[in-house]
Order: structure tokens, then sequence, then C-alpha cells
């Protein structure tokens, strides 16, 4: 059965589905074939969500991805062994693969580039590696050590060589300072005001702590598991939770920190684009629509949708804890 191959094209059809033919056949040994100097790490939302690992290698004269998949990511903390289960080789291309894998395909969902660099292998031997990854999250020296000679294999931080991270924001939330009729303007954007309890979700590696606008901590059943929802070391992410109880869902409406740092002095527009790129979209985890200039037609959509009205926030304005007339409150 395809299902069982081990080889990458025997498992998809590539009229099917995005991701790119092979260029070579079959897989390399990881402990004995020549090392490249790329790296990416995907997040993959298929059926359960994982980080497949891929390290450029040479088959022959070829680059190819020699890949594990690794369902917890690889430890960010010393003394934590993380699974790594071996597979396919993947094709170089596959390193800029970004995307959505079809329903009904192998490895169906949302795929995201989790982070990508260069990398050095400082020791490669038979099921043992030990390298070095300089991406734009993960930064540090890890090792990959296979057990009982199969395909699953260890990962451990040896060495984190990123910054430590800036103190975690924990609110009060951003909020209008003013109300105002509607009007359209080009430095302005308006997002509908949703009804639910707005929160903010402080998101770790492994873990999301959601706390209320007077940074009480909120229990709400699911969404402790909102980080998977985002491609980020970590993050603080500014929402309203909405819905019944069962169906909530948490609408992301700014960003206030990404992988360790502060981005409430970015511009709104800038904040933006970032919550964009770190949100996956799904399950319990959405974005507000957020549109540019046209206020009024925004408020006839919220109007027409029965929400309470329009909040309009300068592009160019910073994150400001509690009200700014830099958001102003715009009511039907
Ligand atoms: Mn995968």
């Amino acid at each position: 059965m395809a299902e069982e191959s081990r080889d990458y094209a025997a498992k998809r059809s590539f009229k099917q589905t995005p991701e790119p033919p092979p260029e070579v056949a079959g897989d390399v040994d990881p402990g004995t074939a020549p090392p490249g100097k790329t790296f990416v790490i995907h997040q993959h939302h298929a059926r359960r969500l994982h980080f497949d690992l891929r390290l450029e290698m040479f088959n022959g004269g070829t680059p190819v991805l020699v890949s594990w998949a690794v369902p917890k990511n690889l430890p960010i903390e010393k003394g934590v062994k993380a699974l790594a289960v071996h597979v396919e080789d993947h094709p170089f291309e596959y390193r800029g693969f970004s995307g959505s894998i079809p329903a009904g395909n192998y490895g169906a969902g949302e795929v995201r580039i989790f982070d990508s660099g260069r990398y050095e292998l400082t020791e490669q031997a038979k099921g043992k590696l030990t390298f070095r990854l300089r991406g734009s999250r993960l930064k540090g020296v890890w090792h990959l050590i296979q057990t009982r000679g199969g395909k699953d294999w260890l990962a451990l931080l040896s060495d984190w060589q990123g910054e430590p991270p800036e103190p975690v924001p924990t609110g009060p939330p951003m909020v209008p300072g003013a109300t105002s009729e509607a009007f359209d303007d080009p430095e302005w954007a308006f997002e509908p005001r949703l009804e639910g309890q707005r929160a903010l979700a402080v998101c770790g590696y492994r873990s999301t702590e959601l706390l209320s606008e007077t940074s009480q901590e909120v229990e709400v059943s699911l969404m402790h598991t909102m980080h998977e929802r985002l491609v980020a070391l970590s993050a603080v992410v500014d929402g309203v939770i909405s819905g019944s109880r069962g169906e909530e869902r948490f609408v992301a409406v700014d960003l206030l920190y990404l992988d360790g740092r502060s981005v409430g002095a970015e511009p709104y527009y800038r904040r933006r684009e970032l919550l964009e790129e770190a949100v996956v979209p799904g399950g319990i985890m959405g974005t507000v629509t957020s549109v540019p200039r046209t206020g009024k037609a925004v408020l006839q959509a919220a109007q027409d949708l029965g929400l309470p009205g329009v909040v309009a926030k300068k592009l160019d304005s910073i994150y400001r804890p509690g009200p700014s007339e830099d958001w102003l409150e715009i009511r039907g």
C-alpha cells in the first residue's frame, strides 16, 4: 500500500498536491550522506499537528532534504527529549513549500515554515547527528540520536544560543478612547467589533495562558491549545473569546509580543502583518477582518451581521495599554 511506503513519490499524486515532485529516488543514510548547508522546519497541521525537521544532504550529486517528523518540535530546554520519526527524504525544492495540501491527499492540511536558515553538522555518525541551527527562531546546537536502530530518533537540546526573551506584557489591553461617527480615511483601518470576552492569550512554546482585561487568569476549555495555531516561539495575542461554551473561538485582534520580543512599538499595520503571518486560522482560532480606508462600508457590513459596531485603528499607531484616541469606537 502506498501509505506504508517510505517513498516520497509513491505517497503523493502530483496532479493533486501543490508539493514538488522528487528529483531523485530513494533515501540517503543521514549517518554518511554528505551534508549541505540549509535546513527548514515545517509546521504541519495534518490530522495531528507535528513539525518536520529537514536537513539538506546529498543523494549522489543532488541535494535532498533528510526529514524527521517531530510531534512536539525540537526542544528549547535542556533535559527535554523529543521523539523524532525519520521519514522519507523530501526534494530540495520542498524547503520553500508553504500552503495547503488538499483534503484527501497524503498529509492533508496547512503547512507553514516554522523556521529556516543555515545549519552546520558538527558530528555525523551512524545513528547520531549533532548540528547547529542558525534559524530566525531556533538558534543553538541539538543532538539527534537513533533508538534501537529503527525509525525512531530522539532530539535533545545541547546548547541554546538565542537571545534571552524580553518580559512578557500582561495588559491591560488597548481600548478605544473616544467614539466617532462612521468615516472613510486612508490612514485608518476598520474592524467589526466582536461580542465576547476580551482577553490576552499568553502563548509559550508548549502552553497557553489566558488573561482577562484585569490581568486575571481566565479558564476556558480548549483555549489552552491556542499556541498550536501560532507559528511562533512565543506570542501575546490580543483577542476576543466569542461563541458559546463548547464552541468557543478566540478571534485575534492584535499582537503585542512575538518570539520573545515586544512588538507593541511597531505601527498597527506592521503588527497586523505579523499577526497574519503568525496565526494559522482554523479550529479554535481566527483573526478579525481588518479593512483599510472604508469605515462606512465596514459599519454597514457589521450591522448586516448583527454586530455591535466597528473599531477604527490608526494605521501608524503603537499599542498602548488602556484607552487611546488612536482607536475609536463607531456605533451604528
Ligand atoms: Mn509532515
